[in-house]
């Protein structure tokens, strides 16, 4: 067992598979429920990243519909996220479902409430007010796949924000990756930035180093309270060199460990950071 209690803030696991018993007795997926003990997990956001699908309605109803099964079944504290938020427009024009916990106006492409990293639209009347509507529910609003412009007109909202899977752009120029002072602003909204093991987003050539490079450049600029990760598992194709799934994670804790981060400051940035925003006990 880890030394290290998980807290990962992003995986795409729940549009990988058919149902409940490949995430739960194991799979050929990069995260299922056995190997997601063995790493330490102990909390795993679950997202539905519906509108990368070709029918986002149907694939929401049956991502959403094993999440339901899952909550039941699994011995992990599992969480719902919403990326893209069309499919929730059209299904709950009054309230949303009890278990989503977090919500990102879009994936890479435009809809009609701001645009994804692939535009530079910025945020419309109607998201606006389905990113009031979501922060009156209790829904963490995500800035992950948004592009700089629709981000900023979210900052400006003046509405406590997170990026669940990030990185640096000062270490890493593109567009998924957060500017420094995003960073700073979404700090100082008591935010946490999601390091992400995407290999694209880390550098050329990613290895497990890379990830503590990202996690040390947020502890850098804004403090350790601020450091999370988002592996975005199931998410990617070739997890970076030294990381193989989610049994990996002890990997990159020894490593920051031999970097100079403390147990302390691991954990915070392992776990504890992300439970405070999500008004989580530690378990
Ligand atoms: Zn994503």
């Amino acid at each position: 067992m880890s030394r290290f209690p998980v807290f990962d803030s992003h995986v795409d696991t729940l549009l990988r598979i058919s149902g409940p018993p490949e995430f739960l007795s194991g799979s050929s997926t990069q995260l299922d429920e056995p190997r997601a003990l063995k790493g330490g997990v102990e909390d795993l956001v679950l997202a539905v990243c519906a509108e990368a699908e070709r029918d986002p309605t149907a694939s929401w109803k049956k991502a959403f519909g094993i999440y339901e099964e899952l909550i039941e079944r699994s011995s992990l504290r599992l969480h719902l996220m919403a990326e893209g938020c069309q499919p929730l427009i059209e299904l709950y024009p009054e309230g949303f479902p009890r278990d989503l916990r977090v919500a990102c106006l879009t994936w890479n492409v435009p809809n009609s409430l701001a645009g994804g990293v692939h535009s530079d639209a910025g945020l419309t009347d109607e998201g606006r007010a389905l990113v009031r509507r979501l922060r009156d529910s209790g829904v963490i609003i995500d800035v992950s796949h948004l592009c700089d412009r629709s981000r900023r007109d979210l900052l400006r909202m003046d509405v406590p924000l997170v990026a669940t899977h990030c990185n640096c752009r000062r270490l890493r120029d593109v567009p998924r990756n957060l500017p420094d002072q995003d960073i700073r602003e979404i700090a100082s909204m008591d935010g946490v930035v999601g390091v992400t093991f995407v290999p694209r987003f880390l550098a050329e050539n990613a290895t497990s180093s890379h990830i503590v490079d990202h996690a040390s450049h947020v502890a850098d600029l804004v403090g350790v309270d601020h450091v999370g990760f988002g592996s975005d598992f199931d998410g990617m194709g070739n997890p970076p060199a030294g990381v193989v799934d989610c049994t990996s994670w002890p990997a990159i804790f020894e490593e920051m460990s031999q970097r100079g981060w403390s147990d302390g400051e691991i954990t915070k940035a392992s776990c504890s950071n992300w439970r405070r925003v999500f008004g989580l006990e530690e378990t």
